[in-house]
């Protein structure tokens, strides 16, 4: 009886506890105002340091809104003085017909340091804000911090007429922080605020990345420049993150410096690398890019749904072969590793780190050694080398071992980037290839498989890609006699193909599995893609290559299922491939489950014919069921 009166006399101080506790919390924090001097004048279109100041965000009056000078990059907050906690933010939208659609996108964070560069973000904000009365939002984040801030989305000066702050002080913890969606955030804070602009020039950076649901935090120092070609022209920028010592980043194998960030901005479904690398890896190719998805924040603005992915370079876990030194110019020690590119691109690198070959005119980028190190006889070896292996690809000694190209290009690997290709109807596939020669051996060996933005019937000039007879390569026209000459002039090559291709379509490349890889991508995606597309708003225009546009982020990814089971037929047939009886039963169509069907065990053996299949109390394990002309993989789980 003690004890249970003890218990409710306890429960009643922590209510009061509590109670007086939200009564306290209720006072937002107060502090000094910080954030971008210049305003404008709605007015007079002037700058301004006494109208709509970044104080009128912080004066209780609805009416009065901050508005900066600048359009981006701009930001008001507070400095508390002292760490403390936040538990709440909330904000009003300038009373203003556009005010609302201003605040979406815009970030909350909080930072240790006065110039943010430690900033973690507290919180993203998704939908219109309120005139006239404030919205909130509970915030999780256990770090506690002196300063905190909102940073409007881009082009909105800041629009903001409130905002407040809720916490209290303490020291606080990394337990838990916050991420933008599901997906890892990574958040670049530049020196200056300044913005990358080229792929030459490295801006110092102070980097952080948020993962396994806020639990996981990297922070440190490095610089960001622009990386790309084609795709460095788009208004969503793609970045290159170079950490000033190596790093293992996410789950990545390799520790490493140099990461990428992958805009996708042609690329709608956000996830065409992605499924390619999945090909990349059934093919069996030694090694196939780290890439995940990411949101990307960069100076406090969000700037959408990006592929953080391994830097082609070569190391452990990434192009696996010696790293040549300078002194590295005669004997073995000359002959490799060299990491290279077929790339169209090639006149854009400098002169020391690019050739042409002899016959094809093929311009070949040599990555590795790199520019700054590369001597002038490793320039020279690997050039001939490479035209040895071109005079032997375009003579017509197909099948000699010690002469024909087999000799010089590791058949497989080669033969495993073609199908690659022409699997994901990549117009890129001979714009870029990358190669790759080991010390001591004297064989070009084809990949990593690389970029796939324009894949997959995204590009106007090939699309429909599975309505043509011939292959990608043949229309898209870069280095087609080369490529001709293995795949349809060396009476050898389809054997190799078809033998190829039967491994990868018994190592998951099937229109089911490829699918429900989709799917769970498309899953994963969700809520970053949401962000993405109010961030850039193009899902009902062509962009880039696009040949047709669907409106919808589901209706990109039906496009690219649709591409995918066309695709995945036209190479059987292309091949020569009959797919067997049991993947044959596998491919999809309807079955109309209130009727009867037939079971099949996965390797095609019949178990029971013209049964109610919730009848049958079949064991845990995957099934065909068959039902006239249709079938259909079924997994039964207990
Ligand atoms: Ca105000």
């Amino acid at each position: 009886m003690r004890d249970r009166h003890i218990l409710r006399t306890l429960s009643y101080t922590t209510l009061m506890l509590c109670l007086s506790l939200s009564l306290m919390a209720e006072q937002p924090l107060s502090g000094k105002v910080i954030g971008t001097e210049t305003s404008v004048d709605y007015t007079t279109y002037a700058q301004s340091r006494t109208v709509n100041t970044r104080e009128m965000a912080f004066d209780g009056d609805m009416e009065t809104c901050f508005a900066s000078w600048e359009r981006s990059y701009t930001w008001c907050g507070l400095d508390l003085t002292t760490p403390h906690v936040i538990t709440r933010v909330g904000w009003a939208a300038r009373n203003d017909g556009l005010g609302p659609n201003r605040m979406v996108l815009g970030v909350f964070e909080g930072a240790n340091n006065a110039d943010f560069s430690d900033a973690l973000p507290l919180f993203i904000i998704t939908e219109p804000a309120k005139i006239g009365a404030m919205t909130y939002a509970d915030i999780t984040v256990s770090r506690s911090f002196r300063y905190v801030r909102y940073v409007g989305p881009s082009d909105a000066r800041c629009n903001v007429a409130e905002l407040e702050f809720y916490g209290y002080a303490g020291s606080g913890s990394d337990k838990q922080l916050y991420q933008l969606t599901n997906l890892p955030t990574v958040s670049i804070k530049t020196e200056d605020m300044q913005e990358p602009y080229d792929k030459v020039h490295d801006i110092n950076a102070f980097i952080t990345i948020i993962s396994e649901d806020g639990q996981q935090l990297l922070q440190a120092e490095g610089a960001v420049r622009l990386r790309g070609n084609a795709s460095m022209e788009f208004p969503k920028k793609p970045y290159r993150l170079k950490f000033n010592k190596k790093q293992k980043v996410l789950t990545a194998p390799a520790k490493a410096k140099k990461w990428v960030l992958i805009n996708n901005y042609g690329d709608k479904t956000l996830m065409r690398n992605l499924v390619a690398f999945d090909y990349s890896r059934r093919l069996g190719m030694d090694y196939t890019p780290y890439c995940q998805p990411v949101d990307v924040l960069l100076n406090g603005e969000y700037k959408g749904c990006y592929q953080l992915a391994d830097q082609l370079d070569v190391r452990e876990h990434r192009v696996d072969i010696d790293e040549m030194t300078p002194q590295d110019n005669s004997g073995v020690a000359l002959t490799g590793g060299y990491f290279i590119e077929i790339d169209g691109y090639a006149d854009r690198e400098p002169e020391q780190a690019r050739f042409y070959s002899a016959r094809q005119h093929i311009g070949v980028t040599i990555k590795s050694p790199d520019e700054d190190s590369i001597t002038a006889v490793q320039k020279s070896y690997i050039q001939s080398f490479f035209n040895q292996m071109e005079a032997r690809v375009m003579s017509n000694d197909y099948t000699d071992p010690q002469n024909g190209w087999r000799s010089r290009l590791d058949e497989d690997s080669w033969l495993r980037h073609f199908l690659i290709g022409e699997l994901t109807g990549n117009t890129d596939t001979y714009w870029s290839c990358h190669m790759y020669k080991r010390r001591g051996e004297d064989m070009l060996y084809t990949g990593p498989e690389w970029d796939f933005d324009i894949a997959f019937d995204n590009d106007y000039r090939q699309y429909p890609t599975c309505q043509k007879s011939d292959y990608v390569y043949v229309s898209a026209g870069t280095h087609a006699t080369f490529v001709s000459r293995i795949i349809k002039q060396d009476p050898a090559t389809a054997g190799s193909l078809l033998r190829l291709w039967s491994e990868a379509r018994h190592n998951g490349i099937t229109e089911e599995q490829v699918c429900s890889l989709i799917d769970s991508i498309a899953d994963e995606l969700q809520r970053s893609q949401e962000l993405n597309f109010k961030r850039w708003p193009i899902l009902s225009q062509d962009v880039h290559m696009n040949p047709r546009h669907a409106g919808s982020y589901q209706g990109e990814v039906s496009f690219l299922k649709d591409y995918v089971r066309k695709r995945i037929a036209w190479m059987d047939r292309k091949i020569g491939y009959t797919p067997s009886d049991a993947e044959q039963l596998s491919s999809t169509t309807t079955i109309n489950y209130a009727e009867k069907v037939d079971v099949y065990t996965i390797s095609g053996v019949p178990m029971a014919e013209q049964v109610d299949l919730f009848s049958l109390n079949l064991p845990q394990g995957v099934y065909i069921i068959r039902q006239q002309t249709h079938s259909q993989k079924i997994v039964v789980s207990r």
